[in-house]
């Protein structure tokens, strides 16, 4: 990156329009920058650039050169994606990262200044949304890509980032994704992953293995028995070995959801043609955790069909809710994910993949544990944390708007909790709290999980909405501020375990 230097001084030209100091970038002779004042887009280029007309506004001369003022427009960031190519998602690699996923689309200012705070180590994941958070809050992948890169702007972040288009589950939403330019492809199989052969008995799942009506015709129940039943699975020290029956609930439990798995990764494939990219696959959101013989099941299965991942993330041990801090035992999650480890650095042909862990949000107390175990192999994946951040800059500026969306909020958490893992109850909240009250009911679990699970119906109240983003784009200096407290906490213990 010679060609840029990211000092205000390169950018006289556009001083006066007073442009983000951060967002200041001269590339190749040419200027550009966010202008503070109505987010417009600032290029100031030479007489004649073929630059300023790949960009969409309003042009004059300036100084002997020529500016251009234009919108805050999906045409004008895929321009500056030309003009700026650290500006596109790529693949990270197996380097220790982090996704930051993000419902309204004002927080990664407030990230990209938390990873600077954190000292650099952690790669990151900027724009990240499963396609239900999308339906949910009326967003195209597009959409949270874009916005996610205005934000990269702002800061002027040249380190590169990805775009996770998060559990996705079938081939259309694999296109939706691909054609906005997505680098990272979480695919999560969860509706094919069968929990009850976890309470099926032997003779059940024998049968079941026998006809198992997913599989492939070049595979069969002896292949099967062949390729674990020969001898034990040596992972660094940890034995793991499969009989009949573990075999049987491991492929009755996870085989068609891993035969979907290469279903959506070869058509993934076909459909980025030679573009880079990467996957992950998730079934952290089933109800029985994840055994350590599935975990090999999976990873092996995965290998056989031609799968090429870079993280993984199993159903850990304990409760992941969302928005709060892990419920269990935290030495008996570490015991757990010493093992699921030491797979993720054996199983794999192509070495070492990653663990990630999905619901992350506020989940301090087995990040040191997860950073530990997995050596900085290490994906943390969050999302609602930063609209709670967003709700305590209400609570800070606006009281009153907190206080109605608090309580909408609470009107609509039974209908709106049954798609995520929560046990918080309205009754242990009240909707009378007063100004002093606020910030302690961000901490507060109850209210937490209420806030966190709604943010879609509160994001398609018309007048909540407004409201809302209206004070966000008002006070980006505050969120900003919040969230970069709030988040480097999170990523503190990631930097110290980062990988070499
Ligand atoms: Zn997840």
């Amino acid at each position: 990156m010679g060609l840029t230097e990211n000092t205000p001084t390169a950018l006289l030209g556009l001083n006066g329009l007073d442009v983000l100091p951060r967002s200041a970038v001269s590339v190749a002779g040419v200027q550009a920058g966010l202008a503070r004042s109505g987010a417009r887009v600032a290029i100031l280029a030479p007489p004649g650039s073929p630059v300023v007309s790949s960009f969409e506004g309003e042009s004059s001369a300036s100084g002997g050169r020529t500016l251009l003022l234009g919108p805050v427009s999906a045409a004008n960031v895929d321009a500056l994606r030309d003009l700026m190519p650290w500006m596109r998602p790529r693949p990270l690699g197996t380097r220790t990262s982090a996704g930051f996923g993000d419902r309204i689309g004002l927080a990664t200012p407030g990230h990209v200044r938390a990873l600077r705070a954190a000292g650099g180590g952690v790669a990151p994941i900027f724009a990240q949304q499963s396609i239900r958070e999308m339906e949910r809050t009326g967003r195209s992948p597009q959409q949270v890509l874009d916005d996610a890169t205005w934000g990269a702007f702002a800061e002027g972040w040249q380190e590169g980032f990805g775009a996770d288009a998060d559990h996705l589950k079938t081939a259309e939403d694999v296109d939706a994704c691909v054609a906005a330019g997505y680098s990272f492809f979480t695919f999560d199989p969860g509706e094919y992953v069968d929990d009850g052969a976890e309470a099926a008995g032997a003779s059940a799942l024998r049968t079941a293995l026998e006809d198992l009506p997913w599989h492939d015709p070049e595979d069969s129940p002896a292949d099967i028995r062949g390729r674990y039943l020969d001898g034990a699975f040596e992972l660094e020290g940890h034995e793991i070995r499969f009989d009949d029956f573990s075999l049987a609930r491991a492929a009755v439990k996870y085989g068609a959801a891993v035969t979907h798995v290469a279903r959506l990764y070869r058509h993934l494939k076909s459909a980025m043609g030679d573009r880079d990219f990467e996957v992950e696959v998730s079934v952290d959101e089933t109800e029985s955790p994840t055994t350590h013989a599935q975990h090999v099941y999976i990873a092996t299965e995965l290998r056989r069909l031609g799968v090429r991942w870079v993280s993984l993330a199993p159903r850990y041990v304990g409760r992941f809710e969302k928005g709060v801090d892990y419920i269990g035992d935290v030495a008996v999650f570490e015991d757990d994910i010493e093992v699921h480890a030491a797979i993720a650095r054996t199983v794999s042909p192509d070495g070492p993949y990653k663990l990630s862990l999905h619901s992350g949000s506020d989940k301090f107390s087995v990040y040191p544990a997860f950073v530990r175990q997995t050596r900085g192999l290490a994906h943390l994946k969050t999302a609602g944390t930063s609209y709670l951040e967003a709700l305590r800059t209400v609570a800070a500026l606006d009281p009153d708007l907190f206080r109605e969306i608090f309580n909408f909020a609470r009107g609509r958490y039974e209908e709106d909790r049954a798609s995520y893992h929560v046990s918080a109850q309205t009754d242990r909240t009240s909707g009378a709290v007063g100004d002093a009250q606020l910030p302690a009911l961000l901490e507060a679990f109850d209210a937490r999980e209420i806030l966190h699970v709604t943010f879609g119906s509160v994001l398609k109240e018309a007048r909540l909405h407004d409201r809302l983003l209206g004070l966000l784009r008002k006070h980006t200096e505050h969120y900003a501020a919040d969230l970069e407290k709030h988040f480097l906490r999170h990523l503190e213990p990631f930097v110290d375990g980062e990988a070499s």
